[in-house]
């Protein structure tokens, strides 16, 4: 059975090392290979949270401009 030792990268598609997290040609961070030998994009976690956080502040500041500033107006 034959065994990969290398993927390509999922942003510039160079070949590089199976065990490499990071791209040598783009610097972007890769995964392990998926079933085309290609690396997979690792999930960002910190752009999911803090896309969450802006949203709940978002969401919170219209509220707070809805129905708490806006009560017992005039
Ligand atoms: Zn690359």
């Amino acid at each position: 059975m034959l065994t990969e030792t290398t993927k390509k990268c999922p942003y510039c598609s160079v070949t590089i090392g199976i065990n490499d997290t990071e791209c040598f040609s783009c610097k972007n961070k890769v995964g392990p290979p998926n079933q085309y030998g290609i690396a997979e994009k690792p999930t960002d976690w910190w752009s999911y949270i803090s896309a969450f956080i802006l949203i709940a502040a978002f969401a919170g500041f219209m509220y707070w401009l809805f129905f708490i500033k806006g009560k017992g107006g005039g």
